[in-house]
């Protein structure tokens, strides 16, 4: 990358300190599952969709448009594996799905909910336990929630620390279908569909179900006085890793994720979707992922170092299931694929009046 265009020795090295040090001092961003996670679920939904013989034509047009290069599709594996890891996007659904991040950064407001965007994104479950001491994460996944903890009811003085994202992925679904019955523009249709798939595949990522999102209760990092920080690890760290084991894992990651999709995609079978529930399962479901997220870092991080070849291997069992870390990152989204896909589906119909 050209930083700087002078030729002046001196003014470079000022410059370089200078970017440096805003690199430093800056807030570290981390969007779920990184910009480009988000943009390779949503393509992968609207791939479903248009390789679907049942879907509308109009429908199609809409996502062909809103793909804005129809080849995304088919180039998915291509692009999954490569190293292109740009936080640039286009418009239209691409921009779309990674949009809610950077309104994160600027802390934008959201009235609807007398809040502000960053809680749009996660719930700390565990401010939803009754007893006050359990209000925190414990190693073995204990302080888990249940679904009856959790009030259907935003206004909730919980929900202004634990966050919205219930509600927000509800919201965005009921935006899509209204904008699908009104379409004063495609554009419209464009961002609550990226605003749908942002915020349900959040509520995949494990680390956005608890307070302990950081992974800090893990035990390699409670003698740490500065501790590592493993979300951006199950996130954007597989895009990043520019070395041959970085693109290993990709390669791996993308037959996990695509045989995942495909399998759901056939045994799931069609049903009337509640956007609020499923987005509840899903963060209840990814708890259960914690306790072994916290194994594979105790395991990876050694020296200050997390060595990502170990941690995304790392073997362990969940619900009696073996997975590795890189497995739970590709059926998680590919969760995610599916219900998105179902749910753009099921707005139309709604929009269109033929759901009940
Ligand atoms: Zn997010
Ligand atoms: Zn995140």
């Amino acid at each position: 990358m050209k930083i700087v265009s002078t030729n002046y020795k001196g003014k470079i090295v000022v410059n370089f300190i200078i970017l440096l040090s805003l690199i430093v001092s800056s807030p570290l961003i981390v969007p779920a599952w990184s910009g480009k996670g988000h943009v390779i679920i949503t393509r992968m939904a609207v791939k479903l969709l248009l390789d679907d013989s049942s879907i509308p034509t109009e429908l199609k047009n809409i996502l062909k448009e809103g793909l804005n290069g129809e080849n995304k599709v088919n180039e998915l594996k291509t692009y999954v594996i490569s190293d292109n890891n740009e936080r640039v996007f286009d418009h239209g659904l691409d921009s779309f799905s990674v949009r809610p991040d950077d309104l994160t950064a600027t802390k934008s407001p959201v009235p609807a909910f007398n809040s502000t965007e960053p809680l749009m994104h996660y719930l700390d479950s565990e401010f939803f336990q009754t007893d006050v001491t359990r209000q925190k994460f414990a190693l073995d996944g204990s302080n888990k929630i249940k679904p009856s903890d959790l009030p259907r009811d935003p206004k909730d003085k919980r929900y202004q620390e634990a966050g919205f994202i219930t509600f927000r992925t509800e919201q965005s679904y009921k935006s899509l279908v209204s904008s699908f019955k009104e379409n004063y523009s495609n554009d419209q249709v464009f961002l609550w569909i990226g605003y749908l798939s942002h915020y349900l595949s959040d509520a995949y990522q494990p680390y956005h179900s608890t307070v302990d999102y950081q992974g800090y209760e893990c035990l390699c990092n409670q003698a740490l006085e500065k501790k590592h920080n493993f979300h951006p690890a199950l996130e954007g760290l597989l895009f990043r890793d520019k070395n041959i084991v970085g693109q290993k894992n990709r390669a791996k990651y993308w037959e996990y994720f695509s045989n995942e999709v495909s399998k759901l995609n056939t045994s799931e079978k069609a049903q009337l979707l509640d956007p609020y529930l499923v987005t509840q399962d899903a963060l209840l479901s990814g708890y259960d992922y914690l306790p072994m997220l916290c194994r594979a870092a105790d395991k990876a991080f050694k020296e200050q170092k997390l060595d990502a070849n170990v941690w995304f291997n790392y073997q362990d069992k969940v619900n009696n299931q073996e997975t590795t870390v890189l497995q739970l990152k590709a059926e998680r989204m590919a969760q995610a694929t599916i219900k998105l896909k179902f749910l753009i589906l099921q707005a139309w119909q709604e929009a269109n009046k033929k759901v009940p």
